[in-house]
């Protein structure tokens, strides 16, 4: 125990639950954004003309033994800005719930490159099934590889004098 007191939401933040079911060994959880609004990514304008809507599949923390898969109703809305050139943007959940094109939510994801480091791709992908973490041999290898990769520094300028 590290001593600190921690308690994790059931849904990471920002979304409510419309729904549960429990299928095997998982717990499969329709869930939508709490705002009833989001920002046009392109111009920051706020709407809440909803064009339709769509489900993305995303993994989660596993729960009591079960792995967690979420339904997220995700919304188009229609821009009303009119100076701006989208017409229709989806919701986005923000980078710290849901990240831009990755299936996993941010807080499963901040565990996939401490699983790769520590056990390797094959080991780590097997010790991840046994925790109900779906995630594959071939991401944990690229989130590993991605990290790994070396900074690029700014190049200092020398003089001829230096
Ligand atoms: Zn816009």
């Amino acid at each position: 125990m590290c001593g600190l007191q921690y308690k994790m939401p059931l849904v990471p933040n920002g979304l409510v639950v419309e729904d549960e079911t429990y299928i095997d060994d998982a717990i499969q959880l329709t869930v939508r954004a709490m705002a009833d609004f989001a920002a046009c990514p392109s111009c920051g304008v706020s709407s809440r003309r909803v064009h339709s809507r769509y489900i993305r599949n995303v993994s989660d923390l596993p729960s009591s033994g079960r792995a967690v898969r979420l339904l997220v109703v995700t919304r188009r809305f229609r821009c009303q800005a009119t100076h701006c050139p989208r017409r229709i943007f989806s919701e986005r959940f923000g980078d710290t719930v849901i990240p831009v094109r990755i299936q996993r939510t941010a807080r499963l994801d901040g565990l996939v490159p401490h699983l790769g480091l520590a056990l390797g791709g094959r080991p780590a992908a097997c010790f991840a099934k046994r925790l109900m973490v779906p995630v594959s041999n071939d991401t944990l290898l690229r989130v590993v590889r991605r990290r790994a990769l070396p900074r690029v520094e700014p190049l200092n300028i020398v003089g001829i004098d230096d």
